[in-house]
């Protein structure tokens, strides 16, 4: 009988919670137990970020206040997942004396052996990066809910300068089509009504016979009623196919993350983000003509290596010009290992500091703008639950990835889809009352999808272009 407790903390990315639902079903699955509570835990794993300096700083943080339960248990085993794993193994294991356990994302199924390792006396270590390993016949530990995050392929063979992703995590490969979609049916009938398919760059997703847009259309086959998302998308991949494949379903989000990162091809070039403005801003037009109503967010990095001031107003210009209704924005941090690493990170931190702010300031008024024009307008929202701010209201999000608060209604329950009509908006946030149950998307979204015309063509998939009729 494994009489083993152990507890998780995750940190950085969707694929990280992806991937520690995946290491709670490889230990659930030899019989440990998985616990919320540290106290009773003998084994404590943290599954680490190492984007950007400041999350590891907070592991090295944390590895601090892990001690005190090492000292007062020398049996319990800490270890460190994830991409920290992979990128400072050496420095974990020599000189942080607390660490036990290290393993890298594409040794998870070992994890059992390495802890049997580390209680042993020994150190437990699988660094190992795979050119195969997809985890497809691994069922995640995943407790019951709304949402679910599906991870269907995993590493990145884009090597932007800045990044540590492709040697933390390896080179592309995907998950067969079928196991997928066996864990959307899976998930349908627990009852979950939406899931994001997950890739760092999910758009190059390829399991030999199927791309993305035959993934995306195959999941939002499996039910109609399933909200379904994806991220991170990669502006090289964003094909006309998988365009048209958005737009063709209801219940596929009208939601594209789309990083830019910056707006000037110059520091682009340097980023080895292989595509130029002009060529980012033509696939916005495209995918705009092609899914009305189509929202983005993006990745912007302030103060990358060189970057001058009129580098940072065509980012300032971009972000104008595209009218982004949300985005993740950063200053640049050099990542030892990366190409960029090795470019003068002459920027100033405080140069650095002031063009994030303003690259946020402007993204706040951009997101307080769109969503002013919300109002008056009827939403679809999926409920969640509770507001978080009070239980006379409730919370969901639109399907273009809006947190939208209204007065509770009776018979509506987390999982319902209902109308909301918008009467108040922030940057952030959109505000209205309750105006009805939504029975079904498929027949309100196809509302949307009116404007577009459908013509099979001879493989027998449907195309979707505008009607310029309606
Ligand atoms: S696309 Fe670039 S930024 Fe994104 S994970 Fe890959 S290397 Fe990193």
């Amino acid at each position: 009988m494994n009489k083993n407790k152990v507890y998780i903390e995750t940190y950085g990315c969707q694929m990280n919670f992806a991937d520690t639902e995946l290491v709670m079903g490889i230990l659930s699955n030899k019989g440990y137990q998985i616990t919320k509570d540290i106290a009773e835990a003998n084994v404590i794993l943290l599954n680490t970020c190492s984007i950007r300096d400041n999350a590891e700083q907070r592991i090295y943080g944390r590895l601090g206040n892990l001690k005190v339960i090492k000292d007062d248990n020398p049996e319990t085993v800490i270890g460190i997942l994830g991409c920290m794993a992979e990128r400072l193994r050496k420095e974990l294991i020599e000189e942080r004396k607390i660490v036990d356990l290290l393993v890298g994302p594409d040794e998870y199924r070992r994890l059992p052996e390495f802890i049997n390792t580390a209680f042993a006396g020994e150190k437990g270590i699988g660094v190992k990066l795979s050119r195969t390993e997809t985890y497809d016949d691994i069922i995640p530990f995943r407790e019951d809910g709304l949402s679910a995050w599906i991870s269907v392929m995993r590493g990145c063979d884009k090597f932007c300068t800045f990044c540590v992703v492709p040697f933390t995590r390896g080179r592309e490969r995907s998950r067969s089509l079928n196991s997928v979609i066996d864990e959307i049916k899976r998930l349908s009938e627990r009852g979950f009504k939406e899931v994001t398919l997950l890739g760092q760059n999910v758009n190059s997703y390829n399991d030999g016979g199927n791309d993305f847009a035959d993934l995306l259309a195959a999941s939002a086959s499996v039910d109609s009623q399933i909200r379904i998302r994806f991220t991170t998308s990669h502006p090289q991949d964003l094909s006309d196919k998988l365009l048209y494949t958005i737009a063709e379903y209801p219940n596929i989000c009208n939601y594209i993350h789309l990083p830019v990162q910056s707006g000037s091809n110059r520091i682009l070039e340097l980023m080895n983000r292989t595509y130029t403005i002009e060529h980012y801003l033509n696939l916005i037009d495209k995918a705009r003509k092609i899914i009305p109503g189509v929202s983005f967010s993006t990745d912007i990095i302030s103060g990358f290596p060189t970057e001058t001031y009129e580098d940072h107003l065509q980012t300032l210009e971009v972000m104008q010009t595209v009218g982004y209704d949300g985005a993740y924005m950063f200053k640049y941090s050099p990542r030892e290992g990366t190409k960029a690493y090795n470019m003068k990170d002459d920027v100033p931190d405080e140069v650095k500091t002031k063009r994030l702010n303003e690259i946020i300031d402007l993204q706040h008024k951009i997101s307080y703008e769109i969503n002013q024009k919300m109002i008056g307008t009827e939403e679809i929202i999926l409920v969640e639950g509770p507001s978080k701010k009070s239980d006379a209201f409730l919370a969901g999000r639109t399907d273009t990835n809006k947190v939208t608060i209204f007065p509770k209604a009776e018979n509506i329950h987390p999982g319902d889809y209902v109308k909301v009509k918008i009467n108040r908006a922030t940057s952030a946030t959109l505000f209205g009352e309750y105006t009805g149950r939504v029975r079904s998307i498929t027949t309100v979204e196809s509302a949307r999808s009116g404007r577009l015309k459908r013509t099979s063509t001879k493989s027998g998939r449907t195309l979707v272009s505008a009607n310029t009729k309606s």
